[in-house]
């Protein structure tokens, strides 16, 4: 087991503008991660539990084919797996259109992360969706419980943002979420940690539009998220639950199939302690 020390992570600008679009995700902050140590706990994992023979499992065990660049976020294959590729992530769900994207996504053949937040399943419609998320094929991951900017708050708020998400999405849907993404990509030290004792993976994004303004027309996202000179091999696209992401979904996706680009399945990416 390789012990990681001092790896610095400088995030990749992302072309924000400083316009207020409402939305959020502004990755203006460098972050640190000092000793990450990957020896310690040993990640459960519920769904290989033994004693499921009766049952179907209920998520697909595949081989981890891709493992994180922690560096630049990207997705790099590992052996042989397909190298043109790109991981598709939706931030800041389920709100008004996650449900839908979900099933827009399944209809194309493409499993997703869903980071979600507290506000968006403390009832039970939100405990519906999230299941309807899941239903539909895709992961689930920490948003944290009320999206703040963990830079802004005590140590111990952070660990509560992390944590106590982690609680509230195992009780609705029997488990703890493997992938974790900061608010506006803004972590800290006590982030990552927490990160880490939680046994999931933390990412940030290499790209994605869809809170710039010029951007919230969907032909305009659905040409640039193509077009793009960012849209490169591994590429972990980020995109949100909003009304204009939702409708230019479909010709996202089948844009980058025109590429020649496959979809990564997050079931398929290496976690930290396996
Ligand atoms: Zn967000």
């Amino acid at each position: 087991m390789p012990y990681w020390v001092a790896i610095t992570l400088v995030l990749a600008a992302c072309q924000q503008t400083e316009e207020d679009v409402s939305v959020e995700e502004e990755a203006d902050e460098n972050t640190v991660v000092e000793e990450e140590n990957e020896t310690e706990e040993e990640r459960e994992d519920a769904s290989s539990e033994p004693n499921e023979e009766a049952d179907e499992p209920i998520e697909e065990e595949l081989e981890p084919a891709y493992t994180l660049n922690e560096n630049n976020w990207a997705l790099e294959p590992i052996d042989d797996a397909e190298e043109k590729a790109v991981l598709i992530t939706i931030d800041d769900a389920p709100d008004d259109h996650g449900v839908e994207m979900a099933e827009t996504l399944e209809e194309l053949g493409v499993s997703a992360i869903f980071f979600v937040n507290h506000h968006f399943i403390n009832d039970e419609e939100g405990e519906e969706e999230l299941l309807e998320i899941i239903d539909h094929g895709h992961e689930i991951g920490n948003h944290t419980m009320t999206h703040a900017n963990l830079q802004d708050i005590s140590e111990e708020e952070v660990e509560e943002e992390i944590v106590d998400l982690s609680d509230e999405i195992e009780g609705i849907t029997g488990e703890r979420p493997d992938f974790f993404r900061a608010p506006h990509g803004a972590n800290t030290d006590r982030s990552w940690e927490v990160v880490e004792e939680e046994g999931m993976l933390g990412m940030n994004w290499t790209y994605g539009f869809d809170w710039e303004e010029e951007y919230t027309d969907p032909d305009a996202l659905a040409e640039i998220m193509v077009e793009t000179e960012l849209l490169q091999n591994g590429a972990n696209i980020l995109m949100h639950d909003r009304e204009w992401t939702n409708e230019a979904l479909e010709n996202i996706i089948l844009g980058l199939e025109e590429e020649g680009y496959d979809f990564i399945d997050p079931a398929e990416i290496e976690l930290e302690n396996e």
